[in-house]
């Protein structure tokens, strides 16, 4: 029989985080002050973050053990299977090869709860009582959640109006963990009000929640703040992903020519394809491929330059592809992936080349969401058939050049909790946004009096 499943048990966990800093070419360069734009230091950030985080942040050395406390926790869930796509491949005729690595496996269904668990572990560790953050689909949000409960923090979120309203399933399971939830823009902050008062309809962002959660944990002193993708210790936690999918990948005896992933923040890309970029530096012949939707093409048409975090201008001001931080993105249906910028990390990555980027429209990647669905049974996030829709059109590349490949792809998280996009979808109500270079051009000249 062929082997479908690639498994590996719970002491082959890895025991360190990648991180990746310490092989760049050429790393990011230091966050800038928002108010100062001087470069920032560990204190600046220690309102918001516990000082372990603070140092991972800026670490450079190229492995970071990982707790016991961590691991422990971890193994809920991790390893996570690798999968090979047969009945997939089988449907496109390719002649290539598909793996995915399924981080829906964990108990909120999507990657983030191995970034969630650590910096959960951490704040514990220093004393902190609250933990405070935004969501976009509620796969953060929810994520943060049950991490927050497992080492007995209380935990807030503000989650994106316009998903608030489309994933009530993901409200309900933040409260049923024990967390408190409300919409964003929220009459209860600044940055929230000044919105409102412009827009009382606004779908929000994830640049305006990011806002209202920074701003009340900056005015607590038993809060701190924790985000779920774009920082460097964020990406550093996700190299689990890589680090079990490299040892999976060698018992399957096939080694990957493209790896894949969507990218909102960037973090489950950069966690399967960190630890092969290293291999790539050095030697390995590997193509990366990082996708985004069309609505909010941040790598494809936005601009590597220092922009704020959010739409008040509260966080560091940071090197990345941007949008412009007071872009709102169309109100589709893959909400983790509506977000202006992209983790410096995989920015300088972008720049340096040793990834590149495509940007797709909505309603393709639900016809490849929807194909994968019914060839391999899983209903993907729709954030996460961005990343099928990619390893399905390099399939049929593959059969058209009469080519083997091997491709793999991270499904980030599965998509049971997004139904009601799945019921629009085949009921024909999906239409596609793409965002013009004119509104591209219209929101990066709002940057003009950054810092370069
Ligand atoms: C949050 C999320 C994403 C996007 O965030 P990244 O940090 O880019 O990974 C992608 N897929 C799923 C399932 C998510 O929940």
């Amino acid at each position: 029989m062929n082997t479908t499943k690639f498994l590996l048990s719970e002491n082959e966990l890895p025991q360190t985080w990648y991180n990746i800093a310490a092989d760049m070419p050429s790393p990011p360069p230091p966050p800038l002050h928002p108010g100062t734009q001087n470069p920032i230091g560990p204190e600046d950030l220690a309102p918001l973050f516990p000082m372990e985080l603070i140092l991972q942040e800026v670490s450079t050395d190229p492995t970071i053990p990982i707790p016991p406390e961590v691991l422990e926790a971890l193994s809920l869930y991790r390893p996570t299977p690798l999968i090979r796509a047969r009945r997939l491949e089988a449907a496109l005729d390719t002649p290539a090869k598909i793996y995915f690595k399924y981080e829906g496996v964990s108990p909120t269904g999507s990657h983030k709860p191995n970034t969630a668990i650590a910096q959960a572990y951490y704040n514990h560790k220093e004393g902190v009582k609250r933990l405070i953050t935004e969501t976009g689909a509620g796969q953060w949000g929810s994520s943060l959640a049950f991490a927050a409960g497992l080492f007995g923090l209380e935990c807030k979120v503000y989650m994106v109006r316009i998903s608030y309203e489309q994933k009530p399933y993901r409200k309900a399971l933040i409260e049923t963990y024990g967390a408190e939830i409300l919409p964003s823009p929220s009459p209860y902050t600044n940055a929230g009000r000044a919105i409102l008062e412009k827009d009382p309809n606004s779908p929000g962002s994830l640049g305006i929640a990011i806002s209202e959660a920074v701003e009340e944990a900056v005015g607590r002193e038993d809060t701190k703040y924790s985000l779920g993708s774009v920082l460097n210790h964020v990406l550093l936690h996700q190299t689990v992903i890589g680090q079990e999918a490299q040892k999976q990948m060698a018992m399957t005896g096939d080694y990957p020519d493209v790896i894949i992933g969507c990218v909102g923040g960037g973090s489950n890309f950069a966690g399967l394809a960190f630890p092969f970029i290293r291999e790539k530096i050095n030697g390995k012949e590997i193509d990366f491929l990082a996708v985004e939707p069309a609505s909010c093409p941040t790598l494809t048409k936005g601009e590597l330059r220092y922009d704020f975090g959010d739409t008040a201008e509260l966080t560091p001001l940071t090197q990345m592809y941007t949008l412009g931080h007071q872009f709102v993105p169309a109100a589709i249906h893959a909400g983790g992936l509506r977000y202006h910028g992209s983790a410096p990390l995989v920015s300088q990555l972008l720049k340096s080349g040793l990834i590149r980027a495509e940007a797709y429209t909505q309603l393709n990647t639900f016809d490849s969401a929807l194909l994968f669905a019914r060839t391999e049974g899983i209903v993907p996030a729709p954030e996460s058939g961005h990343a099928i829709h990619a390893a399905i059109k390099t399939a049929r590349q593959a059969r058209e050049e009469g080519r083997e490949k091997t491709i793999l792809f991270n499904l980030s998280g599965h998509g049971y909790f997004d139904m009601s996009a799945y019921t629009n979808f085949l009921a024909g109500n999906l239409v596609d946004h793409a965002l013009s270079d004119a509104d591209v051009k219209e929101n990066l000249a709002k940057l003009e009096a950054l810092p370069v």
